[in-house]
């Protein structure tokens, strides 16, 4: 197939080449994200290949049908950028990577708690400075807390087994029970249980309209004092105006964000640009808030996976195969 892969950045192509060496599909890279505008972009090809932060909406879906493109593939596990029944209508198959190394994102999220918990963004720039004070560095024992994990899927289940390893107690809140999550030691509860009781809670659910905002007011409040939240997540299964009222009043003692609602920003250096958005602007001014850039997924392993998944995705489309990461609305 001729693919068109979007919003394509240096490590892209250098994956994607590598697992497309000899293979039957023939890449070109396209730098802009895509969109109902940029979809004209991907004139010739078979498929196009998107990211998390390519709007694929109902008008980008009609626009790339209408140039014949037959396939849209995702080069990510999430799937909520994508306008699925449109896609449907026009007879386009979706396909994703649901899981390509959920020890990128579990030891991400581990990396998150650490040095959010022992302050070490701080002291790194502080010992830069050579200033060696320990005032503002307090941390806590990771050992004998309760840590919540919202969420209990492929990534879910790995933090879990992390934080046991940690000494940790794990409560755990998941529709559906994982028996890797329970083999692990995770404990199921309820989610207002899980919210009362947990020091620590991370999120490892999809964004769908359950999710939406399951972290706003109402649940802040149902939460211990002082808790540290982290959102590897989707941005917007947080409510961020929300948070913003918890780290002021310190009901939220510290947080930690691989991912928010608006990712216009991220994956890209705008460090000469002023931060239009308020909210992340006022979030960044926390020194208990620490932010990557959806940086969760990215390690070599999860790299080649993905490039690999995604390739045999399109191979199963051409041959008419069932392919067992196809997505529907
Ligand atoms: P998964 O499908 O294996 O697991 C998701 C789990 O969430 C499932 O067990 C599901 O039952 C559960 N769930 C669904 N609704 C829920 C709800 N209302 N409350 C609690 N749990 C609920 O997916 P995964 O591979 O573990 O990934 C989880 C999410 O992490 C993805 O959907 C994606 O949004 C995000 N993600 C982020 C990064 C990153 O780089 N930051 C990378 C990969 C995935």
């Amino acid at each position: 197939m001729q693919v068109a892969l979007f919003s394509a950045k240096p490590y892209d192509r250098e994956f994607f080449d590598a697992a497309a060496a000899g293979g039957p599909h023939s890449l070109r890279y396209v730098e802009a994200t895509l969109t109902a505008d940029s979809a004209p972009l991907a004139e010739g090809a078979d498929a196009v290949c998107a990211f998390v932060n390519d709007r694929v909406d109902a008008a980008a879906v009609h626009a790339l049908a209408d140039l014949g493109v037959k396939a849209i593939a995702l080069r990510c596990a999430g799937f909520n950028n994508v306008a699925l029944d449109a896609a449907a209508e026009r007879g386009l198959p979706v396909v994703r990577v649901p899981a390509y190394s959920p020890h990128a994102v579990a030891e991400h999220t581990l990396g998150l708690i650490l040095c959010l918990n022992r302050r070490i963004h701080r002291a790194y720039n502080r010992v830069r400075e050579h200033n060696f004070a320990l005032s503002g560095l307090l941390g806590f024992d990771l050992y004998g807390k309760t840590c919540g994990v919202v969420g209990t899927g492929a990534i879910g289940a790995c933090v879990v087994r992390i934080l046991r390893g940690f000494g940790c107690r794990v409560l755990a809140v998941d529709p559906k029970e994982n028996p890797d999550a329970l083999a692990a030691g995770a404990e199921y509860v309820d989610l207002p249980r899980l919210l009362a009781e947990s020091d620590v809670i991370s999120l490892h659910c999809p964004l769908n309209e359950a999710t939406r905002k399951l972290i706003d007011a109402e649940a802040l409040a149902a939460m211990k004092p002082g808790v540290m939240l982290v959102n590897v997540s989707r941005g917007a299964v947080v409510d961020h105006a929300a948070v913003i009222e918890g780290l002021k009043s310190g009901q939220i003692g510290s947080l930690a964000l691989d991912v928010y609602e608006e990712e216009e920003v991220f994956f890209r250096d705008v460090s000469d640009e002023a931060l239009a958005d308020d909210q992340l602007a006022r979030l960044l001014t926390f020194p208990n808030v620490l932010v990557t850039g959806h940086q969760a997924f990215f390690t070599r392993e999860a790299l080649t996976a993905i490039a690999e998944t995604t390739l045999a995705n399109l191979s199963d489309l051409e041959a008419g195969r069932e392919c067992p990461n196809r997505v529907s609305a």
